[in-house]
């Protein structure tokens, strides 16, 4: 999108707002498909976590997408944008029995990472079809935060415990129809990801009855000019064929699942914050926007550096700026940034602010959370307003405490 797209947004629906382009999504979208298109069976479900406007899903729905779900409450915003119960997978982590059992009841695809809770549901439900989810100790990235296949992480059942899954599913009768992994974000070695994925082909062979493998997501974006990023081409082309050669050996067409966040929305996304004041001190220039880690919080929670734009004024030349928010507590957006030089009122753009941005919104300091507008064609459609004052007080009650009987019983003793 353009800086004047950009500042025309933020006049008609006024700061702090996030921006999502849509053909940015539906490029995204299509660039993973075509990158498999030799795979008979592919289906991509949109991880629901990174973005979960009810319009943005509707538009994956709209794309063919499925969705990833981690909570009953993301299958149910899946079903209500129109997402087909069967298009749902449930990949939760530490979750009670009940609310699997709930995703069952609304017809979704469940995928169990622990093996008491395996145990445990496939006793009971022997029918039902699940899908496991396998831990291969392969470290995706650098930073075990997001790295979350590495031997001390929660998520998973670690492929060395596999002979007592299969054990339980012989036991029990479950019906095992899918394996999955997730290693987590930062994929930056495809061969460290076709490695794990040669893991998981090995403990799909203990299964006769899949009907689908999914190899999680992780696939990293740029976040500025030259970065490095997740090869998706090569990516599809490797896997593809490791792929093919399986679904050979194995005797089946299975369907090849992922299951993107970051890849498909972080770069369509814009935050676009108004600049409250410019700030000269001994050491830098601050410009203080209207918004804080309340609105935004990847700078401060991951260490992620956004690329800024000024929109208001593109074309001047650039200085280097610390840019700060309205909290109170330290919420540095980015230091010694080059940005086109800042002015009083000045909207910026922080890029990459597609995944895990709004969703990780907050009230803290009790300000709304902000508004959230698609953009397709030249127009802007408001698909969240803005929180106003009475979504703050909502579900509160004002309970006044009887502090005069307590100081009396006090006072009496
Ligand atoms: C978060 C998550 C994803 C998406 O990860 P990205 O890095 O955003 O692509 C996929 N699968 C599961 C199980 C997840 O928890």
């Amino acid at each position: 999108m353009t800086a004047e797209e950009l500042q025309n947004i933020a006049r008609q629906h006024d700061c702090p707002a996030y921006v999502y382009d849509a053909h940015k999504i539906i490029d995204q979208y299509k660039r993973l498909e075509n990158a498999f298109a030799k795979v008979p069976k592919l289906r991509i479900h949109y991880a629901v976590k990174a973005l979960s406007n009810l319009s943005v899903l509707q538009l994956f729905n709209q794309l063919g997408s499925g969705l990833d779900t981690v909570s009953i409450q993301e299958v149910r915003l899946g079903l209500q944008a129109g997402v087909p119960a069967h298009k749902i997978i449930y990949t939760p982590n530490g979750v009670s029995l009940s609310e699997l059992e709930e995703a069952v009841e609304l017809g979704v695809q469940i995928n169990i990472d622990n093996l008491i809770m395996l145990e445990e549901f496939g006793t009971l439900h022997p029918e039902v079809p699940v899908c496991i989810r396998i831990n291969p100790h392969v470290m995706a990235g650098g930073n075990t935060n997001i790295s979350v296949g590495h031997i001390d992480s929660k998520f998973g059942i670690s492929i060395h415990q596999l002979p007592h899954i299969l054990r339980i599913v012989k036991n029990t009768g479950m019906n095992i129809n899918g394996v999955h992994m997730h290693t987590g974000s930062d994929i930056l070695d495809i061969d460290v990801f076709i490695h794990a994925a040669d893991i998981l082909f090995d403990v799909a062979r203990n299964f006769d009855d899949l009907e689908f493998i999914d190899f999680g997501s992780g696939f990293k974006v740029p976040y500025h000019e030259n970065d490095i990023s997740t090869d998706i081409e090569e990516l599809g082309e490797k896997l593809s064929n490791r792929f093919d050669q399986f679904c050979k050996s194995y005797g089946k067409d299975l369907t090849l699942a992922f299951e993107p966040g970051k890849f498909l929305v972080s770069e369509a996304g814009y935050f676009l914050a108004r600049v409250n004041g410019v700030k000269q001190t001994t050491s830098t220039v601050f410009a203080q926007v209207d918004s804080g880690f309340n609105h935004f919080i990847r700078p401060m929670f991951y260490g992620s550096q956004h690329d800024i734009l000024n929109v208001t004024h593109p074309d001047r030349k650039a200085r280097f700026y610390s840019v700060v928010g309205y909290i109170c507590e330290t919420d540095t957006f980015a230091n010694n940034k080059l940005i086109s030089g800042i002015s009083d009122g000045d909207v910026l753009a922080f890029k990459n602010a597609g995944a895990y941005c709004f969703t990780m919104a907050s009230n803290y300091n009790s300000r709304f959370r902000p508004a959230e507008i698609l953009w397709y064609d030249g127009v802007s459609h408001l698909i969240r307003k803005r929180e106003v004052f009475d979504d703050l007080v909502r579900n509160q009650e004002l309970v006044s405490l009887k502090l005069d009987d307590h100081a009396a019983k006090v006072d009496a003793q």
